[in-house]
């Protein structure tokens, strides 16, 4: 128990001075992005499945060129929606699941879209709410509650859990979704979009799924992964960091990815 505790604490410890470190190195952090409408946000978390920023930024803005409003969409046909979405990739797939979650949505909150209910919600329940909506997993729910409402949710995407595992803030054996749940009960509600931010930069920037850039990283005195070239030659491995002790997945299991 107390060996837990204190385990417990020096992970805090460990993951506040990365935060600290990694800010410095990537700040100064930008403001939070807020759409205005939570809804809005979960719509666009769903055209953001498997495609770029850009990509699902023009799905998002035709989708609302086309109908104007959440609830014009909710009403119309999947293929007119396709059609809105196109730009977007995978429209044959998010066109009817962007449907039955308007329709959803409307028929549990008294025909409206209007999600800002769930920020008076406690944060568990806000997102057991969201995670009953068909393709909606922790990380969009995290999307929706930290970016759009403001909360203190974690929102794990592919570069944030490999660098948690890389760096041993997680075991190598929690998958995502679990991977949300732990972390959230180590960082500081106040450091939680710092941690969003500079983990994501990192991971894109530095710790790169394939050949992470050890010899330049900030955080590599205390990174149990760190790639050695010693270890490297002792163990005749041609890739030094395949030898870490942390197994890291190149790829982001999640309910959420469309089939
Ligand atoms: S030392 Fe290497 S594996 Fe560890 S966080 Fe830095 S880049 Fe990633």
């Amino acid at each position: 128990m107390q060996k837990n505790k204190s385990r417990l604490n020096r992970n805090k410890e460990r993951i506040s001075t990365a935060i600290s470190i990694l800010s410095d190195e990537y700040g100064p952090i930008p403001p939070e992005p807020r759409r205005l409408e939570p809804c809005h946000e979960l719509v666009f978390t769903i055209l953001s499945q498997h495609t770029s920023d850009t990509n699902s930024e023009r799905a998002f803005t035709s989708l609302m060129k086309t109908f104007k409003t959440l609830e014009k969409v909710a009403s119309a046909p999947v293929n007119e929606i396709e059609t809105a979405i196109s730009r977007g990739g995978l429209a044959k797939i998010k066109a009817p699941r962007i449907k039955s979650v308007l329709t959803m949505i409307l028929d549990l909150n008294q025909n409206s879209l209007d999600l800002s209910f769930l920020r008076e919600m406690p944060l568990e329940d806000a997102k057991s709410w969201l995670k009953q909506l068909p393709g909606i997993g922790p990380k969009s729910a995290g999307i929706v509650l930290s970016f759009s409402l403001g909360m203190p949710a974690m929102a794990i995407d592919t570069h944030i859990y490999r660098v948690s595992q890389r760096l041993g803030f997680i075991n190598g054996n929690i998958n995502a979704d679990k991977a949300h749940d732990i972390l959230e009960a180590v960082v500081d509600p106040d450091d939680i979009y710092p941690f969003h931010f500079t983990l994501i930069t990192h991971g894109r920037q530095v710790c790169k799924a394939k050949n992470p850039l050890c010899e330049i990283c900030a955080v590599s005195g205390d990174c149990p992964s760190i790639k050695s070239t010693n270890r490297s030659k002792k163990l005749k491995r041609k890739d030094p960091y395949n030898s870490a002790p942390i197994v890291v997945p190149h790829t982001y299991p999640t309910e959420e990815s469309p089939k």
